[in-house]
């Protein structure tokens, strides 16, 4: 390990940690616990039954699973049935019944590990499960918390009931509904006069999708609506309440970024959370790759890949939950035909609404994917995004992704889905400035406009410097001395004090 701060090899203090059950959520509480586990740390993982992590990738740890152990009982139905809305949930419901059979187990965990001389210092939570925080209190238990985003989504999403009162969130009911909620804003309504929004007063002033916010002036008015979430009544803005609240009462949260990368935002959780905050990220960089996929990666076209010339092949893939409606599909496909670029491209199974999975491509495309690109279910996405050959990123920007591509120098195209998504892409695009964001939606003239912008346009050079200097910000934080370093050193003293 790059930057194993160095503490004693002598295992006499555990840590348990529960990751939420999203491929997004498992991977950097996995990668966390790797981190631990080499500063000497004993690890214990528990999780849910659904969507389970392959316990055999990782010999040096203890698994054990919670919540969801009855095949009969309702709550890991709602886990598996399918679609993210459910998910969800799913995820909430838990939260809301789940205590007194975490309780259980953690006790037995606490009793055992006294007993073996290894006691358990400190629970570790996706900060999702906030329901966690009374069960680790009701122990005795120090609790942190794993936030798997960017310190900027929680700000914004502190702001919700701000938001809220000025009115942001009237115009997401208007727009958003139960049928179309999958479809882009664009095809919904165009940001034109007549779909202006008035402002709370009901007055004469209107708000255009356009707009900035001048409580966060980073965003549009748009990038609200794209959050998909209605206010602090709705079950999400229910859940975000609730996890900000649990964060705050907890011992600590663990961030997955570098100062450098959001010093401005760290000034300001530093306020508005008055608990310690270690950002130790990016974490996937502390180990060559992840084993915590939930899918089978696909390497079969790394040969074609090691052939290909530097910066020139666009990767594309939108994480393991986005799905996209037929016909933005279609001008995804002909946006890239058009663009003339090689690709290698994760089409998960199911991404497309009521598609199993290629079945709506034509021969035409086919041979296009036969000339100049591949087509995988699932690629292992470190390693392609570190390849020479990698020239840009076309992403939904999940946290994970947006961390990963920037580790490597990886321009980004920009097409967030929801959640965090949006906030992350107006990020990269505005403030880093190391993408382009695709934000009136899937329409293949501005798709192949973008492509070249990134990949061959005049402008790519500059982004590509962008992106490079952002890297070896990285690279610094990581070495002794550096951000990430002194912090991951503070994290592992505040851990063993506990
Ligand atoms: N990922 C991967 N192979 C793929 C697609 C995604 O290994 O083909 C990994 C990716 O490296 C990242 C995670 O899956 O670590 C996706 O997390 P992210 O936060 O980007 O998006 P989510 O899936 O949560 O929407």
């Amino acid at each position: 390990m790059e930057n194993q701060v160095g503490r004693s090899n002598c295992r006499r203090q555990r840590v348990v940690l529960f990751p939420l059950p999203f491929q997004g959520h498992i991977n950097p509480m996995l990668q966390l616990a790797n981190i631990l586990y080499s500063e000497g740390f004993s690890i214990t993982i528990i999780h849910t039954n659904f969507n389970s992590i392959y316990t055999s990738n990782y010999p040096q740890f203890t698994f054990r699973a919670v919540l969801d152990n009855d095949s009969k009982d309702i709550n890991l139905a709602k886990l598996s049935s399918k679609g993210v809305g459910d998910l969800l949930s799913g995820i909430m419901l838990l939260n809301q019944c789940g205590e007194e059979s975490l309780r259980q187990e953690l006790d037995q965990m606490l009793m055992a590990s006294k007993q073996q001389g290894e006691p358990i210092v400190c629970l570790v939570t996706d900060a999702l499960w906030y329901f966690t925080q009374s069960v680790a209190d009701s122990l005795k238990l120090s609790r942190m918390v794993l936030r798997t985003s960017s310190l900027f989504c929680v700000i914004v999403y502190a702001s919700i009931p701000v938001l809220e009162d000025q009115g942001y969130f009237n115009q997401v009911n208007s727009v958003f509904d139960e049928e179309n909620i999958d479809l882009d804003l664009k095809n919904i309504i165009a940001p034109n006069e007549e779909n202006n929004f008035k402002k709370p007063d009901g007055g004469e002033s209107v708000r255009n999708l356009e707009d900035r916010v001048p409580e966060i002036p980073v965003l549009k008015v748009k990038d609200i609506s794209k959050m998909r979430i209605k206010g602090q009544k709705d079950p999400t803005g229910k859940l975000l309440a609730n996890m900000l609240k649990q964060t705050k009462a907890s011992s600590g949260i663990i961030w997955n970024s570098f100062k450098e990368l959001e010093e401005t935002e760290l000034q300001k959780i530093h306020k508005d959370f008055p608990v310690p905050s270690f950002l130790i990220g990016p974490f996937h960089k502390y180990f060559p790759a992840s084993l915590s996929s939930l899918m089978e990666p696909d390497r079969s076209f790394m040969s074609w890949l090691d052939h290909q010339a530097p910066n020139s092949v666009l990767y594309i893939s939108f994480g393991s939950a986005a799905q996209l409606h037929k016909q933005d599909f279609l001008e995804v496909v002909n946006g890239l035909a058009n663009s003339k670029q090689p690709f290698l491209w994760v089409m998960r199974p199911g991404f497309v609404k009521g598609s199993e999975w290629m079945e709506l491509l034509t021969n035409g495309f086919l041979d296009l994917v036969g000339e100049r690109g591949h087509i995988v279910k699932w690629a292992p996405q470190q390693e392609v995004l570190a390849h020479q050959a990698a020239g840009a990123f076309w992403t939904h920007n999940g946290w994970n992704s947006t961390l990963e591509s920037i580790c490597e120098g990886v321009p980004m195209i920009c097409s967030p889905f929801w959640g965090d998504q949006p906030l992350d892409a107006r990020y990269v695009s505005d403030i880093l400035k190391v993408g382009v964001y695709l934000e009136n939606g899937w329409e293949r003239e501005e798709i192949e406009s973008a492509i070249r912008k990134v990949m061959v346009g005049e402008e790519s050079e500059d982004i590509r410097e962008r992106a490079r200097y952002l890297k070896e910000k990285v690279n610094v934080s990581l070495m002794k001395g550096g951000s990430s370093y002194e912090s991951l050193v503070s994290l592992v003293g505040y851990i063993s004090s506990l």
